[in-house]
């Protein structure tokens, strides 16, 4: 009797493990795919995106523990950690103990200011909850291939932080206003909605537009109504939101971005191989007839925060008018997206 209890017991232990491998193996697969991700993006839509001095860790969250890809030796040396993957781009290690009891986690995380031991002091890290935990929180979110949208908009932003004129400027500059208050000024003032909801507008009719004439009618009316309703926040409000404002849209703005040429990839991609094996990978079917006007929250001020919509579509009306301004953004201080459509105004 105690052989055979021993038996079922190792078949149990057996059992177990296996499982845990292959929990362990969707984990894998989907860091895998993020980086594939990054490569594609780097290829289709921003060079850069993906080279090695840009790079920066994600530590991906379940319930209990965190696995974390590429880390530096800062965060070694803070966390014990043990090697349980290997590619040739990717490295991947266990904590042994969870990085920190946060029951949510879709966020850059970077420590500024003082001087500090920090782990992530002046050096950005991706943090992502598993595909399961961010269900449980937002369950809208019904897929990997959903969630896999939401962590490259995210990396994005460590890839913002990973140029230093880019993080020297921000650290001294924006961190004094958080974008919530830019959200809550349009949210309490029926006058900056209104003007802000015109300007997004011109936007899109800008991008729309095929007369040239036309078009630069619409920017030049874009412009003066930006002036004048900063005009008034300075007076009403007794604050100047003009670099907070441009720094955000274009932050937000090209995070959104690079999110949305996703939905082209899977549009245009067979399903993925990586992901095959994983119980929450849909399909990139439904992307196959995607249709950008379906969904507001990408570029309607309404429907979202209004410098992600607005920086979104100054984005979009860039490539329009094609204006190179990939290579000049966080290279160096402080240009944005609205700058770079200004200057090209006075070129004309
Ligand atoms: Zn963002």
């Amino acid at each position: 009797m105690r052989k055979i209890c021993f038996i079922i017991l190792t078949v149990f232990a057996f059992c177990c493990n296996q499982k845990d491998h292959k929990k362990e193996q969707i984990i894998f697969n989907r860091i895998e795919f993020v980086y594939q991700l990054k490569q594609y993006l780097d290829e289709k839509t921003w060079k850069t995106f993906n080279e090695k001095e840009y790079d920066l860790p994600l530590i991906y969250f379940t319930y209990s523990g965190s696995y974390i890809a590429n880390p530096t030796n800062a965060f070694l040396q803070t966390f014990e950690s043990d090697l349980v993957f290997e590619n040739s781009k990717i490295k991947i290690y266990k904590s042994k103990s969870r990085v920190d009891d946060l029951p949510f986690h879709m966020e850059t995380s970077i420590t500024l200011g003082d001087s500090s031991n920090d782990y992530n002091y002046h050096s950005p890290f991706m943090n992502c909850s598993s595909y399961e935990e961010v269900h449980k929180v937002i369950p809208v979110v019904l897929s990997t291939e959903q969630w896999a949208t939401m962590v490259i908009h995210e990396y994005f932003h460590g890839f913002q932080y990973k140029h230093k004129p880019f993080l020297d400027f921000y650290e001294k500059e924006i961190t004094y206003m958080h974008e919530d208050s830019l959200h809550t000024i349009y949210k309490s003032n029926a006058w900056f909605k209104a003007s802000i909801d015109k300007e997004n507008q011109l936007v899109l009719n800008a991008i729309h537009e095929k007369d040239s004439v036309n078009r630069q009618s619409m920017i030049r009316d874009f412009f003066t109504l930006r002036n004048d309703r900063r005009q008034k926040v300075a007076n009403e409000l007794k604050t100047d939101i003009s670099k907070y404002e441009k720094c955000y849209e274009t932050i937000e703005g090209t995070a959104r971005y690079v999110e949305y040429a996703l939905y082209h990839l899977f549009s245009t991609q067979p399903d993925d191989q990586l992901l095959k094996s994983d119980p929450s990978f849909k399909s990139f079917e439904k992307f196959r007839h995607y249709n950008i006007e379906k969904d507001h929250w990408l570029y309607l001020t309404e429907k979202t925060k209004y410098f992600y919509a607005i920086g979104f579509n100054m984005a979009r009306l860039l490539d329009k008018l094609n204006i190179e301004y990939k290579s000049k953004l966080f290279q160096q201080e402080p240009t944005s997206l609205e700058d770079i459509l200004k200057e090209s105004q006075k070129a004309r």
